[in-house]
């Protein structure tokens, strides 16, 4: 069957029509609990009456007006994520790898008007994901992303996560910044230890770096805390967000301090459509929710609640799966089987699931879920186990 799409990507057979909270339903009437949620971007789920009635709302007044004028919504989401954060200022993208390329271009010209233009590169880490442009393929370092596309933007020297003694061994005289991902996601939801971020934040004081954060999927959330650095004590200068504060529409952020986005002045950047009036009502409306008193104390309960049960399902399956990783509700499983096979067996269950790096299988519910959604979908997990042990002793016997 021939298709108009670019098939850069293997995808599900399955086409959802509709959703509702943590379910999503399919062309052929089929209803699945959706823990992957767009790949930790329906923070609130699907059709969330709040950003139904955000985004309809703004879309009967205004839809796009340009970067030439004012947004009063722009100022509105800046101040919030500012009141909440490390961060003095922001600029408004349409996705991760966008928000990726303004803090880098940001850590660059800090050090071009600090009088030190040499410094434009940065240290980023194994297993690390930044987006899919020229410059965040670079970052993210993984050779499959890289192969065919060209000579490798320069500027990116990449090392062991949590390797501190390599991170020192590659500063050099042109090392403008350490990038690192909270917690990794693509990579395998590998928790980043909160005392290597500490001594990522000592080494870039001590040597003039900038430290960046990508919180474009730990952040607005995930983790139980509205970033995942939060817990740590250990802030940016720069970080990326995305993802989640779109709560499905294409949104994305780059915070800074004002000293870090020194160099940023007018004429150095731009996007037509970055911060466009629907963006951010929706954006404002997402952080309605999420900055409500017992939003976060949820995502922590749920995330617990979840982490149990997982531990109960690792135990009775120990044939498929290996170990359980992440923070919150962005949890992974490590299997024994090829991730693959198991998101395969989930989809068969009724259950979405979202591979990664070292073979894991992530699970990204909705932040809203509840108690009940996550005793379905352990049991669903628990099936799909189930039907791979069936289908490998099969194998085995015959
Ligand atoms: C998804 C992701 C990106 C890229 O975001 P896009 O919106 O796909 O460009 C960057 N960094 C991390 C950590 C991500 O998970």
């Amino acid at each position: 069957m021939s298709s108009p799409i670019y098939q850069t990507y293997a995808r599900y057979g399955i086409a959802p029509e509709k959703g509702e909270g943590a379910w999503l339903e399919t062309t052929d009437g089929r209803r699945f609990l959706d823990f992957g949620a767009g790949i930790a971007v329906n923070a609130l789920g699907h059709a969330h009456p709040h950003l139904v009635e955000a985004l309809t709302n703004q879309a009967g007044k205004l839809w796009h007006t340009s970067n030439l004028y004012q947004v009063p919504g722009q100022v509105s989401l800046a101040q919030r994520l500012v009141d909440n954060t490390f961060a003095d200022l922001a600029f408004f993208t349409n996705s991760g790898a966008e928000a990726l390329e303004c803090a880098i271009k940001t850590a660059r010209r800090y050090h071009y008007v600090s009088g030190h233009p040499e410094r434009f590169r940065l240290i980023t880490f194994e297993g690390a994901f930044h987006g899919r442009t020229l410059a965040t393929i670079a970052a993210g370092g993984k050779e499959q992303y890289l192969e065919g596309f060209g000579p490798k933007t320069e500027g990116f020297d990449q090392v062991p996560l949590g390797d501190l003694e390599a991170v020192k061994a590659a500063i050099t005289p042109e090392t403008a910044g350490i990038l690192i991902e909270p917690v990794q996601g693509e990579g395998g939801v590998r928790t980043v230890e909160p005392a290597f971020l500490r001594q990522l934040r000592k080494l870039c004081d001590e040597r003039g770096l900038l430290l960046i954060y990508d919180e474009v999927q730990c952040g607005v959330g995930r983790t139980g805390h509205l970033f995942a650095h939060d817990v740590v004590n250990a802030e940016p200068d720069i970080m990326a967000i995305a993802k989640g504060i779109g709560g499905g529409f294409p949104l994305g952020a780059c915070l800074a301090t004002t000293e870090a986005a020194s160099g940023m002045t007018k004429g150095t950047h731009g996007t037509t459509y970055g911060g466009n009036p629907l963006a951010m009502a929706v954006g404002n409306a997402v952080l309605d929710v999420v900055l409500q008193e017992d939003f976060l104390p949820h995502v922590r309960a749920m995330g617990l609640k979840l982490r149990q049960t997982l531990a109960g399902i690792i135990d009775s399956h120990s044939d498929v799966l290996e170990e359980l990783r992440g923070e919150g509700l962005m949890l992974g499983l490590k299997c024994k089987v090829p991730n693959t096979e198991l998101a395969a067996a989930c989809l068969e269950e009724g259950l979405l699931v979202v591979g990664a790096g070292e073979n894991v299988v992530r699970l990204l519910p909705p932040l809203i879920i509840t108690e009940t959604e996550i005793a379905e979908a352990a049991s669903r997990l628990d099936k799909a186990c189930a039907r791979l042990e069936a289908e490998h002793l099969e194998e085995q016997t015959s």
